[in-house]
């Protein structure tokens, strides 16, 4: 599905990745459940492009869920990935951040790891960020369902890619779960920041990437939060 011209939502097992196409390279956001990566690779061949053109993958956060096909697309394609620093410890360990209820997490921690990625392949992110590609992407730190989350916002086209900080599950703009979320009120904080942005397309990780919103829309969801 085409959420904008050269923007490509790819559904890998319940949760979205993003393959942004431009000229000078291609841009993945997060990488899928494991064993996902032919889906971004068969893309990429469809569109009439080398693997060797997607050149950076940004990761909102090491949930097995963003970061389960990323050391095997990493490998097959050379792209740098953008992650923060306790999400890139997280990803070279193949392990997942503690957010959830004391039983979920042993699961993950003990059954559920996904292919570490090499050490020298990341680019550490910090909020402020801009990075030169897609128009300047900036980074924004939006912490809550993870301590370490980052969303990455395109001002040119207004595309706003939140990971998990929003959802958009059942046509409506949501929170994470509290029971998976580490810090409700920094959730809370993170959610409001974002959607003062006014994006165009929320493009989230859970739910069909929205658009065609209109600023009472945010505002009922800006609303909502502030009474959470
Ligand atoms: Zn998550």
């Amino acid at each position: 599905m085409e959420v904008l011209p050269g923007i490509h939502c790819i559904e890998a097992g319940g949760v979205n990745m993003y393959l942004c196409v431009a000229e000078d390279g291609l841009t993945l956001v997060d990488a899928g459940m494991p064993k996902k990566e032919k889906l971004v690779l068969d893309k990429i061949e469809q569109i009439g492009r080398p693997f060797t053109d997607l050149h950076q993958i940004l990761i909102t956060h090491a949930d097995l869920d963003h970061a389960g096909s990323l050391a095997a697309i990493q490998r097959a394609t050379g792209a740098k990935v953008y992650a923060g620093e306790e999400t890139a410890d997280l990803l070279v360990k193949g392990a997942s951040p503690r957010h959830m209820p004391w039983y979920a997490q042993y699961v993950v921690d003990h059954f559920l790891k996904y292919q570490a990625v090499a050490v020298e392949t990341i680019h550490i992110i910090h909020d402020g960020d801009r990075l030169p590609f897609l128009g300047g992407v900036q980074v924004m730190a939006s912490p809550g369902h993870t301590l370490d989350h980052h969303s990455f916002y395109c001002p040119q086209p207004g595309i706003l890619f939140v990971g998990d900080a929003l959802n958009t599950r059942k046509g409506r703009i949501n929170l994470t779960p509290k029971r998976i979320t580490a810090d409700q009120e920094a959730a809370n904080r993170s959610a409001m920041v974002l959607l003062t942005l006014a994006p165009a397309v929320l493009a989230c990780g859970h739910g069909r990437p929205l658009s065609g919103h209109t600023s009472d829309d945010l505002m009922a969801a800006f609303n909502t939060l502030r009474r959470t």
